[in-house]
């Protein structure tokens, strides 16, 4: 049996790193294959190092490099989240677009391949991750690897007329149709793709997810990425969960909770979400003293500028909401600047009555799956779910937004705390079902039996 050699920027060379999903899954698959994971050692230096820092664990070796500050610029900081992520995330007005950023993207792809390629065998199958690589394909075929090459894209991939605003469309595009096996967390991400080859360069979309393009036949596919579920529903009764719902129970001082989690991120459509909130108090004043919104919002380390631009927007929209609405006992709505461990979360996501899930735009969305999973199977609550998450394709159970009209998200958060208890389990018996057969194992398997790899 061949073994899987996997890549992706961060890896999680650091047992404190396996914790996530992804991590597990890919660890997982490595573990039984014996296989190598490459990417990014964490450090930035003057000069890097002619050799990888290499070391193995439980049977896996790890290759990573160091970069460059002016890598980690260009490639990350810039190419990668300043060009890729908004125009993936539908949000051309916000790249920042020129220089000598994509050479840099193209570089460090060209690096990492070069240090794969000499350390590859037969049979080994190859499995890529996520935006950083678009490019690692073409550079693994142009190092004379001819194996199977997986490519997982976590984010969105957008319509075909987005992606035309790159002006490295083609050469990425190109690139990619060099891997063997494409993942995209949608099945409209899919077509997006699709449809940008068979637009542009005459490709056939020939059924079975194959596609012929540039002279060959690459499979293209949806594989939802699922999280660990029994695991993470366990996680919602553990002591750490029972103490954390505690604390915020005394917050709540018996009103309902309407919970969000997302990372500070443009993409997660916050300010629309707290104009909703406003609205929801405005429009429904049975809601007013009875609800508490609590958004929990990390800020993102590699978008410092956006952060910052949509932290003055936040601050705004919640210092006028509570000073329209809040009382001497209760605050409408705060907003936590900070990141909590998941088991934390978890004890939260049991307790809240409704979760709002309202991106503008996200390759999947995990914690709506988080919060299905550490719902009281008696007494669950409501999720809301924007229909521009990859996650909504499977979740349709859930009440389904659109997060650009506030009004009527207002209105579904009051359909929400209005539910019979009778509707709510059955909505929530459809999605337990869903998250919990679709988990993280299972999206592992499906994609790797595309890629031909047999795990132990
Ligand atoms: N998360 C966390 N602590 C926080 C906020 C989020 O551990 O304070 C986790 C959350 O449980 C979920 C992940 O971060 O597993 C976010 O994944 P998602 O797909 O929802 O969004 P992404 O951040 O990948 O865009």
């Amino acid at each position: 049996m061949g073994r899987l050699i996997a890549i992706s920027n961060r890896t999680a060379a650091d047992p404190s790193a396996r914790a996530g999903g992804l991590a597990v899954a890919v660890w997982e698959s490595l573990t039984s294959t014996g296989g190598m994971w490459f990417g990014w050692s964490g450090n930035i230096v003057d000069e890097v190092a002619a050799e990888p820092e290499t070391f193995s664990d439980e049977g896996v070796d790890f290759v990573v490099t160091d970069f460059t500050e002016a890598e980690h610029d260009g490639f990350y900081l810039q190419y990668a989240n300043r060009v890729i992520w908004p125009v993936f995330h539908y949000r051309v007005d916000l790249a920042h677009f020129g220089n000598t950023d994509f050479e840099t993207y193209a570089a460090v792809n060209k690096r990492i391949a070069n240090l794969v390629v000499p350390r590859l065998e037969d049979g080994d199958s190859v499995w890529v991750h996520d935006y950083h690589f678009l490019l690692m394909g073409g550079y693994l075929r142009e190092g004379g690897w001819t194996g199977p090459i997986g490519f997982f894209l976590h984010i969105p991939f957008p319509s075909p007329e987005v992606f035309q605003a790159l002006p490295e469309h083609e050469q990425i595009a190109r690139a990619m149709a060099d891997f063997s096996v494409l993942g995209f967390q949608s099945k409209t991400d899919r077509a997006n793709f699709v449809r940008y080859l068979v637009e542009n360069y005459d490709a056939a979309d020939e059924g079975d997810g194959w596609v012929s393009v540039f002279g060959r036949r690459i499979r293209a596919n949806a594989y939802p990425i699922g999280i660990e579920a029994e695991k993470f529903a366990k996680a919602a009764t553990s002591e750490t969960a029972k103490t954390a719902a505690t604390r915020i129970g005394r917050f709540l001082g018996g009103r309902n909770l309407v919970l969000g989690v997302d990372r500070m991120d443009y993409s997660k459509g916050l300010p629309q979400r707290f104009e909703a909130v406003g609205k929801l108090f405005d429009h429904f004043p049975t809601t007013r003293g009875k609800v508490s919104v609590t958004q929990i919002a990390p800020p993102s380390r590699s978008k410092v500028e956006e952060y910052r631009d949509l932290r003055i927007q936040l601050d705004e929209l919640a210092g006028r909401i509570n000073g329209d609405y809040g009382d001497l006992d209760w605050i409408p709505l705060r907003y936590l600047a900070r990141s909590y461990d998941r088991r934390v979360l978890a004890g939260l996501y049991r307790i809240a009555r409704v979760c709002l899930v309202t991106p503008l735009r996200d390759g999947m969305n995990l914690v709506a799956k988080e919060y299905v999973m550490a719902q009281d199977p008696d007494d669950p609550g409501v999720l809301i779910l924007s229909q521009f998450a990859g996650a909504a394709e499977q979740l349709s159970d859930a009440l389904i937004v659109n997060p650009h009209d506030t009004f009527s998200v207002a209105e579904t958060i009051n359909q929400a705390l209005e539910m019979t208890v009778e509707e709510r389990r059955t909505r929530w018996e459809k999605l337990r079902r869903t998250v919990a057969s679709e988990d993280i194992s299972w999206w592992r398997q499906k994609f790797l039996r595309d890629l031909g790899v047999n795990e132990a």
